[in-house]
Order: C-alpha cells, then structure tokens, then sequence
C-alpha cells in the first residue's frame, strides 16, 4: 500500500531547491507574515484553543506560547542575513591557490512531530527556524491537544503555500506513516521513548534528527538561601501549565536544616497565588485528559501507600479534571514519583545532609534536560556544575534559561540529542557545506603518481612544516 503522504512529501520536494534558494528578505516576510497571523488574526483564537484544550489562563498562553515564537521571530529577522551569509575560512599553506567557505543550505525537506504541552511554541519555533534556514516542511501537531492543532493548521494554510510547509493531523498511525518517508532532517519533541521509535524510524533513511525530549530535572536548594524568595520562584516553575512542562523542577534535593521552613512557605506562596480553594483560581489551569489525570493520581497513591506525607490545600477533582498543587515530603526511591516523569502538579521534596550525597543520587539517574541549583554559596553553585551534567542550567531561578534563545536549548542522552532555539535552532535545519574552490595551480596537484623520492620528500617536508 501506497504511504497516503507520499504525494504531499513529493511535493515539497520538487520544490525544495526553489525555496532553499530564497533570500533572505524572503524569508524574512514570510517570518512577518506569521508573525502578523500570531499577534493580530489568530491571537484570540490561540487564547481559546489552550483554554478549552486545558484551561490554560489566557496570560500563561501569551506568556508561554505567544511570546516565545515571536521572540524567536524577531530574533531570525534581526540576524538571518549573517545567518546565512557564507563563512570563508583560512586555507593552510599546502591548499596554497585555493579559498574556502562554509554555505549554509537547507537540509531540504524536513519533519517536526510536537507535543501537546505547550502546543503553539512547540511546533511554531521550530518551524520559524526552519523557514530561516530555508525548507520545506511536514508539521504533525500533537492529537491531543485537538484545538491548538486546528488553530495552528488554519495558520499555516493562511501564511504558507501548500508546497511549502503542510501540517497534518493525526495520531500515532499518522506518524508511523510520517516517519517512513525519507525526510532530510526529523525534529521531534516529546517524551524519550517515543524518542526512540523516532530514531528508530530515522536510522532507515540514516535522516538526522533533533530529539528534545523530557525526563526528571532536579532541583538542589542548599541551606544558605532566603527561603521566602525562593518558594515563589519554585510555585511559579513548578504549577506553571499546571506542571506539564518539560524543564519544570520534578523534584527538589533540599538541605536539611530548611526543609521545614520551605514547606511551610510553600504552602503559603501556593495559597497566596491561587487561593485556598485552587480550583476557583484563574491563573491555574487543567490536566490535559482523563488518562493523564488518572496517572497522576495513582502516582499520588503510590507515594501515600508506601509512606510519604502528602501536602494538598484542596482535593483533586475527576469531573473537571483539576488537580491540586501537590507537595510529596520524604519519598523513598522506589516510590513511582522518583523513577517517572511526573509531568503534572506534584513536587516531591527529598532531603540531604550533605551535598555530594545530593549530587550522587542526581548522577545515579539519567542526565536531566534542566538542572536548577538554589545558593548563595558560590562555591556550592561551582561543584554542582563541575560534578553533574545536564541539557541547561538555571541558577536561582527555574525555567528561565529556555527564555533566552542565545542559549542552546536541548537535553542530553535521554533527555534530548541536539539544540534549538536562535542560531542553534537555525543550524539545526542547516546542512553547513564545506566548499573549497581551486582557482590555481596547488601545490598538492604535484603529488601524483608515480610516487617517486622526491615527491616523497615533498610530503616529508608538507608533514614538518606545514
Ligand atoms: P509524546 O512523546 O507522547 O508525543 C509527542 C508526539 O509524538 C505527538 O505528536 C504524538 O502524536 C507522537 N507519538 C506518540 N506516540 C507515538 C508513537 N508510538 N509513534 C510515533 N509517534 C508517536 O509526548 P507528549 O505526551 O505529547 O508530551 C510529553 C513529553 O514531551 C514529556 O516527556 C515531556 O518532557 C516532553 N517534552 C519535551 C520538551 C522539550 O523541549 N524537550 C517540551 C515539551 C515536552
């Protein structure tokens, strides 16, 4: 049987040289184009899409969803002429009579496969790099989030032609279909197993492969902070998006002699932002489905179960699908809180006596997508980096180092392969060819056989001094 996607990929790919050679200012207005359709036209609709998909408030989507794709927008208009322009690099000496460039050209005809989390960022960021670098392009949004996705196909059969960018709906069978075509470059988000079937998939065709995926990203809080300045800053990253966020703290490592104090702030900052009664609040939003609700309650049971103390203000509601902040005090690491992603509005709290024990049991597990350290001790802050490894880091703070498109934004291992965001997300569409031109004699063209002394000498002397 016929791949029902072939005629839409070959498409694309008969027109893949013509948009590949497109200027800059090209691209540059098809940038404003959706620029334009996010802000003005579609921006209402946007607000509705994650409210009814899952109650997101109205200012976490602009803030989470709005903003990070025009930023990203803006970034690729300001900086896409040097973006694109050819690097000409030093020749050494033997390469005499030749110069050398870099070209940065389109992979071709690429894949995004995106989650439902953050559903409009997720997809439209990396479609704005890709458009920058000059491709062509399948969009397969998540099936989950159904009104972001038919948001986002009306967008892109507003500003795009169809033989350049196509965004088609459908689950899992959808992208099984998807992923045997033989795209020059997959870029896919979501959780790490499904990671794996993507490059799985990817290897047939041996296509290159962007993978942000997720994972548990712990939080170290060392006992010489300011407890009241950073249970903010923790509510706000953890319970944002109602927890289902990828960089969001799983968990927190806390040092002993304040672990009293940051639970009892917790509770307050949690009380202060959204009531007592949170599910009246209208800055904190829902869980996606009834599927994932359901997880997040045996999770809850489980911790219980097995003995952790479980800190909720209110009680979770199945009918609309509300689920309270959630602190889980003193897990124990057989506990399904501590071995899955949680993905959801639960904090588990362990405690450490002394820092390198932290560090180890960080270590012991996969190499997180974000890492937070909360100190003052610089000293404190410098081992940490020196001794883990992670996709980004965030100190004293959480979240905010995804916000800044200078940095690479990706994970590591399990946790992603390859980086997004700015230029990174720009050379991740980008296939740098290495063009070397001959325009005289070289002295390399003298080595030619037959290989006699004296051209052996002449590469004796190439290796000594050259
Ligand atoms: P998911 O992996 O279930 O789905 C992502 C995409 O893969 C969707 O488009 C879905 O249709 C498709 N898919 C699902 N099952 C598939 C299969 N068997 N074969 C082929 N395709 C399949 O992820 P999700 O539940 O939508 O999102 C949550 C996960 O994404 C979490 O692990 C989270 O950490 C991760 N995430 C990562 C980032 C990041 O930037 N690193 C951002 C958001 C979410």
């Amino acid at each position: 049987m016929t791949n029902p996607h072939l005629q839409a990929f070959e498409r694309l790919k008969a027109k893949q040289f013509e948009i590949g050679n497109t200027s800059y200012k090209e691209r540059i207005s098809k940038l404003t184009k959706l620029q334009i359709a996010i802000t003005t036209t579609y921006k209402s609709r946007i607000r509705e899409a994650m409210l009814a998909d899952f109650g997101k408030p109205i200012l976490e989507t602009d803030l989470s969803d709005i903003y990070p794709v025009v930023d990203e927008i803006k970034k690729a208009k300001k900086n896409l002429p040097y973006w694109m322009k050819n690097k000409r690099v030093r020749s050494p000496l033997v390469l005499f009579g030749s110069n050398s460039y870099i070209k940065y050209e389109p992979k071709g005809v690429c894949l995004i496969m995106s989650p439902w989390n953050y559903p409009v960022t997720l997809t439209l960021c990396p479609l704005v790099s890709a458009i920058a670098a000059g491709n062509c392009l399948v969009i397969k949004p998540s099936e989950i989030s159904t009104m972001a996705s038919k948001v986002m196909q009306d967008i892109i059969e507003d500003v795009f032609n169809s033989d350049e960018v196509v965004l088609i709906q459908g689950g899992v069978e959808t992208a099984e279909q998807l992923l045997a075509l033989p795209f020059n470059h997959i870029f896919f988000t979501g959780s790490p197993s499904v990671g794996k079937i993507v490059m799985k998939n990817a290897a047939k065709h041996l296509t290159s492969v962007t993978l942000e995926l997720g994972g548990k990203s712990p939080v170290f809080i060392d006992g010489s902070v300011k407890v009241s300045e950073i249970s903010e800053k923790i509510t706000f990253g953890k319970f944002l998006n109602t927890g289902q966020t990828c960089i969001a703290p799983d968990y927190v490592l806390v040092e002993q002699n304040i672990v009293g104090s940051l639970i009892a702030e917790m509770e307050n900052t949690i009380a202060s932002f959204y009531g007592k009664e949170q599910k009246d609040s209208k800055s904190y939003g829902r869980i996606i489905s009834a599927e994932h609700f359901n997880r997040l309650m045996e999770l809850v049971a489980d911790a219980q179960s097995k003995g952790a103390e479980v800190i909720q203000l209110s009680p979770a509601e199945s009918e609309n699908k509300f689920f309270p902040p959630t602190l889980i005090v003193n897990p124990s690491d057989d506990m399904r809180v501590m071995r899955e992603e949680i993905f959801g509005p639960i904090l588990p709290i362990k405690v450490y006596t002394q820092l390198d024990e932290a560090i180890a049991y960080v270590n012991a597990n996969e190499r997180p997508l974000a890492l937070y350290i909360f100190s003052e001790s610089k000293v404190n802050i410098r081992h940490i980096i020196a001794n883990t490894r992670a996709g980004g880091t965030t100190i004293n703070h959480n979240l905010l180092h995804f916000l800044n498109n200078e940095l690479p934004f990706g994970g590591i291992n399990n946790s992603g392969i390859g980086k997004s965001h700015g230029y990174h997300g720009f050379k991740a569409f980008t296939n740098e060819r290495a063009i070397l031109n001959q325009f005289t004699i070289s002295p390399v063209s003298l080595i030619k056989p037959p290989y006699t002394k004296l051209k052996q000498k002449l590469i004796d002397l190439m290796i000594k001094y050259f």
